[in-house]
């Protein structure tokens, strides 16, 4: 029997068993930048959320399209680039291709589709909507604009659960954000204005409002139902609450299936915005001599519906946290003998491989999930101590390793940098950098004992080395060794 998978589903308010629309395949629709300033890593807590949920899935197996759109225009994208006095396109562009670098950098699987609000197929398909919501009733004109009227929907509120005695049927506003205290019918389409870009369309000239938009990138490509939606808590309400009440009265069928939302990355209490000034791009952290890596680990360790707080411990947490998973990988790769199978072995990783998806499994519970491989590490690591794992068992865990790290994690492996140097420059005896006198004892008694064939003296002292920031690595010349890390941020 299939493991049940079980996310928190927005809509329902509880836990619900993840059961896809078509079996094996997953629609999974994400909320894309606002390309009107760069990426903070407030940002990026959503989208590696968004990106540990797809990665399990097709850890699981599930063929998953994805499709994350870009809002090059908006309230704040037109606010941004008349400021600059600069063309909409202009203004994004480097928005959008810093959001690209930056996500390779996080290792982030790139979305199968990147459509932009802008490119025609995605106005003419916001157009055609809010024909039929104006054919339908749904909508109204007033003064060149086009609106939803909130009241026509019975469902409205259902998402955000928003308070509707404070609902004010036939007020309008024109603004992309607004309050859940004020409920009133929104936007879908904004008159010409000057300074403004404008498109001609069926429905006349104009422009749209923020939350069409992912209505109809989404249907473009997923037609008028699909499985999952996510986006930050933030877009609850009003963006995705006006999203289903326009897709579903358009088309007159559940939108989405599970919305899942990832909760805030704050500062001090507060949530990291542009708005608040509050906020951290992913290279101010860099500069700080973390890793991506490391900035990946902190982002996907704490699980999705937790507020996380971005701290300076938090960071150094999350480095000790990976350094550990790395530093185990890198004992095992240098475990030299071999011995017959041990089955504490076998039976480690796979308890350990079922801890891991079980965690998930449960709302992407993603402590325990990584509970199951420090396990893994601590049981490993008793029996590599009492000289008992060889080299075909280290192979096992390792393999179990590469594969949730390459499938999930995406983080753990790459090389440990060198002390002072550039990311991935690794730095080897000999140069300008030498080894402390205990340190270097160590190594030569490592050595020693090596040439004694006395591997378990020599993987202890190795392991010993490593504990003091000594990497070691035997080549054809000889041995090297390196520093694990740079001296610290
Ligand atoms: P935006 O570019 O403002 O439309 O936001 C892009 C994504 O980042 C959305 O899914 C937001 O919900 C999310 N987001 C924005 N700020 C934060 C934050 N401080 N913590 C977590 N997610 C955020
Ligand atoms: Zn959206």
């Amino acid at each position: 029997m299939a493991p049940v998978i079980r996310f928190h589903n927005t809509l329902g308010g509880r836990v619900e068993e993840f059961v896809p629309l078509e079996p094996g395949k997953v629609k999974l629709y994400t909320c894309g930048p606002t390309v009107y300033d760069f990426p903070h890593i407030g940002n990026w807590r959503a989208y590696v959320f968004e990106d540990l949920l797809k990665r399990f899935l097709l850890y699981r197996g599930f063929a998953v399209s994805h499709v994350m759109n870009i809002t090059d225009v908006d309230d704040k994208t037109i606010r941004g680039a008349n400021a600059s006095g600069v063309g909409l396109d202009e203004y994004t562009r480097p928005f959008i291709e810093a959001f690209q670098a930056e996500r390779a950098k996080l290792n982030i699987l790139p979305a199968d589709h990147y459509p932009r609000a802008t490119d025609p197929e995605s106005i003419r398909g916001m157009a055609a909507i809010i024909r039929t919501l104006l054919d339908k009733g749904f909508a109204y004109r007033k003064d060149g604009s086009i609106y939803f009227a909130i009241d026509r929907f019975p469902a409205y509120g259902r998402l955000s659960k928003i308070d509707l005695e404070g609902r004010r049927p036939g007020i309008r506003g024109d603004a992309d954000e607004y309050e859940k205290e004020s409920v009133h019918d929104f936007a879908l389409w904004k008159a010409p204005k000057e300074g403004e870009p404008s498109w001609e369309t069926e429905i006349g000239p104009g422009r749209p409002g923020w939350h069409i938009e992912c209505s109809a990138m989404s249907m473009r490509y997923f037609g008028p139902t699909f499985d999952i939606h996510c986006g930050g808590v933030d877009n609850i309400f009003p963006h995705h609450e006006n999203e289903i009440a326009q897709s579903e009265a358009a088309n007159g069928v559940t939108f989405v299936k599970y919305w899942l939302h990832a909760h805030h990355l704050v500062v001090d209490g507060e949530k990291m915005s542009k708005s608040k000034g509050n906020f951290y791009r992913l290279a101010d952290v860099l500069a700080r001599g973390y890793e991506p890596a490391e900035v990946r680990f902190l982002l996907l360790s704490t699980h999705y519906r937790k507020t996380l707080n971005f701290t300076d411990e938090a960071l150094a947490q999350a480095r000790t946290s990976r350094d550990r998973l790395r530093n185990f990988l890198f004992e095992l790769r240098h475990i030299e003998r071999d011995l017959p199978p041990n089955p504490a072995v076998a039976a480690a990783a796979e308890t350990a491989r079922a801890g891991f998806a079980a965690g998930l499994e449960d709302d992407l519970n993603i402590s325990e999930a990584l509970a199951a491989l420090f396990e893994l590490v601590r049981g490993v690591n008793a029996l590599v101590s009492r000289g008992t794992v060889g080299r075909a068992d280290a192979r096992r865990v390792i393999g179990l390793l590469g594969e949730i790290d390459g499938g999930v994690l995406g983080c753990l492996t790459g090389e440990v940098p060198a002390k002072g140097k550039a990311e991935g420059e690794a730095e080897a005896s000999g140069a300008a950098d030498v080894l402390e006198a205990g340190l270097q004892a160590l190594l030569d008694a490592r050595q020693k004992a090596r040439a004694a064939r006395d591997f378990a003296r020599a993987d202890a002292l190795r392991r010993e080395l490593l504990e003091a920031g000594i990497v070691l690595e035997d080549t054809k010349d000889g041995v090297r060794w390196k520093r694990a890390r740079p001296a610290g941020p």
